[in-house]
């Protein structure tokens, strides 16, 4: 009997990081996946659409995560929190004051970079020239920019001392280095005065915690117990590119799990666990290509924080973090609004303000992780093809139906099929073009099976289902087509 091999290894050629990407970009573009947003106009850098095929994977990306976290813990509860908030909440959280990049312009090309980033690059440009010795120089130097103040000017005087040149232009002309705030911010209602401004939030936590108490209350949790959401974020990012890696308005996918002092590092353990598990078993993404990042420099609210990683093809990059926050962010806003955030333990007889160990990760980042991972190019039958080998209950199509030939009534036998599908599956009918050409279609969004009705359907009422990864081909029986998707997709 043939065999479903979605975790056989992905084929990749050897090529360039960046054909690599091109090939992505143009056939998230070709098949509906991710579009350029206001294409028509020459887009906004870091705006990405998706498309019909992109947004079915992104919702199954979001579904996982959601019915794991909500659904297999009953202590853990959903909240949808308006993007808009009062500001006092960012002055509260420190990013009103803190959440910068450090920047420096081009005076040449008038290109903007992030200071940091400049220097992260050169010092893997030391690397890859073999000068092993000076890399590490300036890595320790670059630490110590970071660990003293003023921190812009010890890095635009470390640029300068190495003579760090414009990736772009190659000038050696700069501006000093500023921090500029990531916080996208706007005037509310018709007066343009300070006292009215509202933010675009830069991350989805702080409406979590303004609302620990009434989740709290009004689901009746006990501690530990955790807040789920899932929602856009904004952030007016220097650097841009990498396709939806890292974009102006994105999606993140945080839960905040409320604990008792002292409990944070057994706590942090296991959820270190199991989120790396996460990606491997609900994802399916290749286990070799994701790895642990450990923060030595901690935030001083932070007591640990370590970063899932994934080995995307232009480099290895962060795509959750997990952080635990102690008591930081429930303290300030019990300060700054003068709203008791203490809990009362009943068990311990305890006041205390709970801490908090959050995952966060971004979706759109687990868009293009499971977009890269999928991808392969492969030899079938003498062709080749392009295979997005996604597992099966991510996958945005989850079935093709198809009618060999346009005669004979196959065309109404499948549309029969297809119908029954539709009530459960994300499903799509194909009548035109050879077989061979539809089922290259399907390999290229990703489709894990193909059903053909052909001759022999009409004899006995049977189907071909043929795998995606494999093409290898067996014949099911057409009533229990539904039965076998289930059972494969569940
Ligand atoms: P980076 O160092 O890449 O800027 P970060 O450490 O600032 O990321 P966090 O603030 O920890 O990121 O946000 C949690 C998650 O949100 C990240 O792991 C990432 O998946 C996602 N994320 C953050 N910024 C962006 C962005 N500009 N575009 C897309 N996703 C993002």
């Amino acid at each position: 009997m043939s065999k479903d091999t979605s975790n056989s290894p992905r084929v990749h050629k050897s090529e360039s990081p960046e054909k690599i990407m091109e090939k992505l970009v143009s056939l998230s573009k070709r098949r509906g996946f991710v579009f350029q947003s206001s294409e028509i106009y020459g887009g906004l850098a870091s705006c990405w659409d998706y498309g019909p095929l992109g947004v079915e994977l992104k919702r199954n990306i979001k579904d996982q995560w959601w019915n794991t976290m909500t659904k297999t813990h009953d202590n853990i509860v959903g909240l949808d929190a308006a993007i808009m908030m009062n500001p006092k909440v960012w002055e509260a959280s420190g990013h009103v004051q803190s959440f910068n990049d450090p920047m420096i312009d081009d005076k040449t090309s008038k290109i903007r970079y992030r200071a940091d980033h400049l220097i992260e690059g050169y010092i893997k440009s030391l690397q890859k020239k073999g000068k092993i010795e000076e890399s590490e120089r300036v890595h320790k130097e670059y630490e110590t920019a970071l660990n003293n103040e003023p921190v812009t000017k010890n890095l635009y005087d470390l640029i300068i001392k190495e003579e760090i040149k414009s990736p772009d232009s190659g000038a050696f002309n700069w501006t000093e280095v500023r921090q500029f705030n990531l916080m996208f911010h706007s005037p509310l209602g018709a007066v343009a005065d300070g006292s009215s401004i509202v933010y675009l939030r830069p991350e989805t936590a702080q409406g979590i915690f303004v609302n620990f108490h009434t989740v709290r209350e009004s689901s009746r949790m006990k501690i530990p117990f955790g807040i789920a959401q899932i929602g856009k974020a904004f952030r007016n990012e220097i650097v841009k590119g990498n396709f939806v890696f890292r974009m102006i308005e994105f999606e993140q996918m945080e839960m905040q799990y409320f604990i008792k002092p002292g409990t944070q590092m057994e706590t942090f353990k296991a959820w270190q666990e199991e989120r790396m598990n996460w990606y491997i078993e609900r994802l399916g993404i290749q286990k070799e290509k994701l790895s642990w990042y450990k923060h030595d420099q901690l935030a001083h609210y932070a007591d640990a924080a370590y970063d899932i990683k994934y080995e995307f093809p232009f480099g290895v990059e962060e795509i959750e973090g997990i952080h635990s926050r102690t008591d930081f962010d429930l303290s300030r806003h019990q300060e700054y609004s003068g709203k008791s955030l203490e809990y009362y333990d009943q068990d311990s007889k305890e006041r205390y303000i709970p801490y908090v160990v959050e995952t966060s990760a971004g979706c759109d980042r687990l868009f293009l992780t499971v977009l890269a991972d999928a991808y392969s190019e492969d030899e079938i039958d003498g062709e080749n093809r392009v295979c997005l080998r996604f597992k099966p209950s991510i996958a945005p199509v989850k079935a093709a139906v198809l009618p060999l030939m346009k005669k004979e009534g196959m065309p109404d036998i499948a549309m029969s099929l297809i119908k029954d599908l539709q009530q459960t599956f994300y499903v799509q009918y194909d009548e035109s073009g050879s077989i061979g050409k539809r089922y290259r279609r399907q390999d290229e969004i990703g489709t894990p099976f193909c059903f053909t009705v052909d001759h022999d359907t009409l004899q006995d009422q049977t189907v071909t289902v043929r795998y995606r990864d494999s093409a290898n081909q067996e014949r099911i029986s057409i009533d229990s087509v539904k039965t076998f998707l289930l059972e494969k997709l569940f």
